[in-house]
C-alpha cells in the first residue's frame, strides 16, 4: 500500500532565479530609475532571446496572450482562422479579440497538433490564417501547413507557447511561419513571471509590433495607430535574464525525469506516452500521458485517485476550446468534424514534470498508477 504525499505534488513549479542575483538586479534598476518602456534590462534580454531562440527579430510584451492578439492585428488578419480546439482558450480568444471567426480543425492522433489533411476542406473565402499550436512542445507538421497556407494565399502564426527552445531538423522553432507566440508564464519552462515574445523574418513588422504594444505613439505629439499598452517592464526582463541562465539545465533535469517515467511506464497497459519525434531537439515541458481503456479506469477516475493520493495532475487540454461556453453554440465560432480532438481530449493527463521534482516521488507516482489498474 502506497501512502499519499505529505505536501501536494503540482503538475508544475516555476523555474525560480538565484534569490542573491535577483537583488542584485534589482539595485540595477533602482540605479537606472527606469522602470519599463525599453529600458537597459529590457534590451538585454531581448538581444540574449534573440540569440538563444536563434531567431533574426525578436519583440517582447507583457505576456503571450497579448502577443499573439497583436501578431493577428500586426499582419491585419479578416475573417476566419483556421486553428485547433485542443489547446489553452487563449489562442481562439486572440482571433475573437480582433473580430476573427476561430474555426475548430481535427488533431492528429500522433501528436495533439492540427492534422493538416483536415485543413483544406476548412477554407472558404474569408480565410486569412492558419494559426496552428506546437502542443507539448512538439513541432506540427510545417511543411504541409506552409505548402497548403502558400496555395491559397493565407498567413501563418504559430503558438509556440509550449515550444521554447524546440528545434526541428536543427532549426529554431521560432524562425517557421510569418511570426511564432513564445509564452513566458511562471507555468512555463521559461518564465518572466508573465511575459512574452513574438518572434518573425520580415523586418518591418518591427515598427508595426513596437507602434501596436505602445498605444500607438510615434512621438510626443504623435499617435498613428489605436495601439494598446503592452509593454513588458524591466523587473520582468531582468528575472528572464536570470532565468535563461538556469534553462539548460532545468531542460536537461527534466529530460532526465521524463526517461524516468517513460522507463517505468512502459508496458503499462492502456497507458500510452507521447512520441518524441525523431529529428527535433525537445524540451520536455510537460509529461502527458493517454489513459485508454485497457487501462481499466478512466481518465477521470485516475484523476480523481492521484488527487486523493496529493498527487495534482491536470487535463490539459479538457473541455476542447470549441465546447468551453463562450464557444459552443455561439456564433462566434466554427468547428469541423473534431473526432481525434474529442477522443484525446478524454484521455489526456498531465503528470508532474519540474526540473527539482524528486526521482523518488516520480516511482512512487508510477507505482500508484500501476496498483490502481491491478486493484481496481
Ligand atoms: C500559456 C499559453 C498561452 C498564453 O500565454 P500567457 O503568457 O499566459 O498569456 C497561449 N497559448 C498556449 C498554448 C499556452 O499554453
Amino acid at each position: 500500500m502506497i501512502r499519499p504525499f505529505e505536501k501536494p505534488i503540482y503538475v508544475t513549479q516555476p523555474l525560480l532565479p538565484d534569490k542573491q542575483a535577483l537583488v542584485d538586479k534589482i539595485d540595477e534598476i533602482y540605479a537606472s530609475k527606469q522602470l519599463t518602456n525599453g529600458g537597459p534590462q529590457f534590451l538585454k534580454l531581448k538581444s540574449e532571446l534573440q540569440k538563444y531562440l536563434g531567431v533574426p527579430h525578436v519583440s517582447l510584451f507583457c505576456n503571450g496572450t497579448l502577443a499573439l492578439q497583436l501578431a493577428i492585428k500586426a499582419l491585419d488578419l479578416t475573417g476566419e482562422v483556421i486553428t485547433t480546439p485542443f489547446t489553452f482558450p487563449a489562442t481562439p480568444h486572440s482571433l475573437v479579440w480582433n473580430n476573427i471567426t476561430p474555426v475548430f480543425c481535427d488533431i492528429e492522433p500522433a501528436t495533439f497538433n492540427i492534422d493538416p489533411e483536415k485543413i483544406e476542406a476548412l477554407i472558404t473565402d474569408r480565410t486569412s490564417a492558419i494559426l496552428p499550436v506546437h502542443v507539448f512542445g512538439n513541432p506540427c507538421r510545417m511543411n504541409e501547413i506552409e505548402r497548403i497556407a502558400k496555395k491559397y494565399h493565407l498567413k501563418v502564426i504559430y503558438d509556440a507557447a509550449h515550444a521554447f527552445g524546440v528545434k526541428y531538423q536543427g532549426k529554431p522553432i521560432g524562425t517557421f511561419g510569418d511570426i511564432s507566440m513564445f509564452s513566458f508564464h511562471a507555468t512555463k519552462s521559461f518564465n518572466t513571471l508573465e511575459g512574452g515574445a513574438l518572434t518573425y523574418a520580415d523586418p518591418s513588422l518591427t515598427e508595426k509590433l513596437y507602434y501596436l504594444k505602445n498605444f500607438g505613439i510615434i512621438g510626443q505629439e504623435a499617435v498613428i495607430t489605436v495601439g494598446t499598452n503592452a509593454k513588458m517592464n524591466e523587473l520582468q526582463a531582468a528575472f528572464g535574464q536570470l532565468v535563461l541562465e538556469r534553462i539548460d539545465q532545468e531542460i536537461a533535469d527534466r529530460k532526465r525525469l521524463t526517461e524516468l517515467y517513460r522507463e517505468r511506464l512502459s508496458g503499462v497497459r492502456g497507458i500510452t506516452l507521447l512520441p518524441i519525434l525523431d529529428a527535433i531537439e525537445y524540451n520536455y515541458q510537460y509529461l502527458p500521458i493517454l489513459v485508454q481503456p485497457e487501462y481499466g479506469l478512466s481518465r477521470d477516475t485516475l484523476f480523481e485517485k492521484l488527487k486523493e493520493y496529493n498527487v495534482l495532475a491536470r487535463k490539459y487540454f479538457y473541455p476542447l476550446c470549441s465546447d468551453l461556453a463562450c464557444y459552443r453554440g455561439q456564433a462566434n465560432a466554427r468547428s469541423g468534424d473534431l473526432t481525434t480532438a474529442r477522443r484525446v481530449a478524454r484521455e489526456i493527463l498531465c503528470l508532474p514534470l519540474y526540473g527539482e521534482l524528486a526521482e523518488p516521488i516520480i516511482k512512487d507516482i508510477v507505482k500508484i498508477i500501476k496498483y490502481l489498474t491491478k486493484n481496481q
